[in-house]
């Protein structure tokens, strides 16, 4: 059996240091930092990330705060209240919850929060500077995989990486993240020809392609460390991944688990880019 790559060891280890920069914050007097989610209408998957977002916040000490719009509210409606919040220097980090009803283009929305308290990482500045040598705040769920990567000790540099998924929240900047840690990347996407010869090539497979047990055993190098973004509720109502974990198990050296891996700790890098936003006022 593969290694469980599990959030909860890593997170066990990182919130201790994010509570004592939070203390170190209160300390110094700095007015309560406060994070603020929009939502637009009530879908049941927004509205469980949506409640532990706000949980694990204020439960490190941020004064945490939902701004709900129902799902007929306009464009504008929406723009417009988070440019308020832009402007509201008691604010240090705004959310926008995704999925987004169908009218409201995620190109326009990317650039809607301004990129200082951008603490999801998406805004096309925050997503360029991620190709520097300074990053500002890295898109959260690349950011805890590769938490995970290296809490289990898990080579980078110099391996083969492949990343099957090119969205703006996760795949290019998983591939960028990878690039920074030396790794060579292959990216993978629906319109990639074999992709399963290309993953077989791959030592790191990060599959984030919203597409249910979509790799099985045959995308996999023998001894690969897998990691599963995949989130799915199936026909028995269990949450499962883009991996199917019982193919791939006899195969792989290392597998994150879902639920358990990956969705945990992208709310842990949240909440580290938020005390970031914080400490920088
Ligand atoms: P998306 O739909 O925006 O992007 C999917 C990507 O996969 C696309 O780039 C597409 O080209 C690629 N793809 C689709 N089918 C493919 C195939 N057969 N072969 C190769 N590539 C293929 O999805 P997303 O927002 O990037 O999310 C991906 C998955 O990760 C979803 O299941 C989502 O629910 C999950 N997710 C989990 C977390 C978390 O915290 N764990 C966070 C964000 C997204």
């Amino acid at each position: 059996m593969p290694i469980s790559l599990r959030a909860d060891a890593v997170i066990a280890k990182e919130m201790p240091l994010l509570q004592e920069k939070m203390a170190t914050l209160r300390r110094s007097g700095t007015v309560a930092p406060r994070f603020v989610v929009v939502l637009v209408g009530s879908a049941p998957a927004s509205e469980i990330y949506v409640a532990k977002k706000i949980k694990t916040a204020s439960d490190l000490g941020f004064k945490a705060d939902l701004v709900r719009f129902s799902a007929d509210a306009t464009v504008s409606e929406v723009r417009d209240a988070i440019g308020v919040l832009n402007r509201d220097n008691s604010v240090n980090g705004i959310l926008i919850q995704r999925p987004l009803p169908a009218d409201f283009r995620e190109q326009e929305v990317l650039l809607w929060v301004t990129p200082e308290k951008d603490v999801d990482g998406l805004h096309p500045e925050n997503q360029g500077l991620l190709a520097t040598e300074e990053p500002r705040f890295v898109s959260c769920t690349p950011m805890g995989v590769m938490k995970l990567l290296t809490h289990y000790k898990i080579p980078v540099a110099g391996k083969i990486a492949g990343v099957v998924g090119r969205s703006f929240i996760v795949g290019r900047p998983m591939a960028q993240l990878l690039l920074r840690a030396d790794a060579t990347v292959i990216t993978m996407h629906s319109r990639t020809k074999d992709p399963q010869s290309l993953a077989r090539q791959c030592d790191i497979l990060i599959v984030a392609a919203g597409k249910m047990n979509l790799v099985d055993a045959s995308w996999i190098k023998p001894g690969a460390t897998v990691i599963d973004v995949g989130i799915h509720r199936n026909a028995e109502g269990k949450i499962v991944g883009d991996v199917d974990a019982v193919s791939v198990a006899p195969v792989a050296d290392a597998l994150s688990p879902v639920p358990g891996g990956v969705g945990p700790l992208t709310i842990l890098s949240l909440m580290e880019n938020c005390v970031q936003a914080a400490m920088r006022g």
